[in-house]
């Protein structure tokens, strides 16, 4: 009994604790494009320049399947086949960023969706290819940071 009660009360700890933290982090992938231009490093030095703390870091190579499924809110835009094939033509490097005000900060540090359209300094403007091989993905909400950081990470993944 006594042992039941103690893990209900840590669950309830780790609820709470997790629901105060959301709004202080967000969900970043390195696309294949950069990952495969050796660009990986200098994003991820500009990324903790910028005071963002890695809280959890993985090499991943996603299937066809993975990629539909993380882009399913884009499944009726013309580009969707070919977000999907450039998603999982190549290794990603995903993490779970840690700052206040993450998610907005982090869409300020990489600019625009089109690289041609974002400002000096940013990450897509330094280091994407095209509107489609954009460098770098960003959470674009509290709320999908979380989905999208549980997409890629366990609990025990995190740090
Ligand atoms: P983001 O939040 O800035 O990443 O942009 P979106 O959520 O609107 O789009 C998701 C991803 O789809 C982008 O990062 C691009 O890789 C790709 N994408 C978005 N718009 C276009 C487009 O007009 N053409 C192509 N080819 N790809 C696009």
């Amino acid at each position: 009994m006594l042992v039941l009660f103690l893990n209900l009360k840590l669950i309830f700890v780790a609820t709470t604790i997790s629901h105060i933290m959301s709004g202080n982090t967000t969900f970043t992938m390195i696309k294949p494009d950069a990952f495969e231009a050796g660009k990986t490093g200098m994003i991820l030095q500009k990324i903790i320049e910028n005071g963002f703390r890695i809280k959890a870091l993985r090499l991943s190579h996603l299937h066809k399947e993975d990629a539909e499924a993380f882009y399913a809110v884009h499944k009726e835009r013309p580009f969707f086949n070919g977000l999907v094939k450039f998603m999982s033509s190549g290794p990603i490097v995903a993490a779970i960023l840690e700052k206040e005000n993450a998610v907005d900060d982090f869409r300020k540090l990489i600019g625009s969706t089109n690289p041609a359209e974002a400002a000096e300094g940013t990450i897509r403007k330094l280091f994407a290819e095209s509107i489609e091989r954009n460098a770098v993905h960003g959470s674009d909400s509290d709320e999908n940071a979380q989905i999208e950081s549980n997409f890629f990470f366990s609990q025990f993944d995190r740090h």
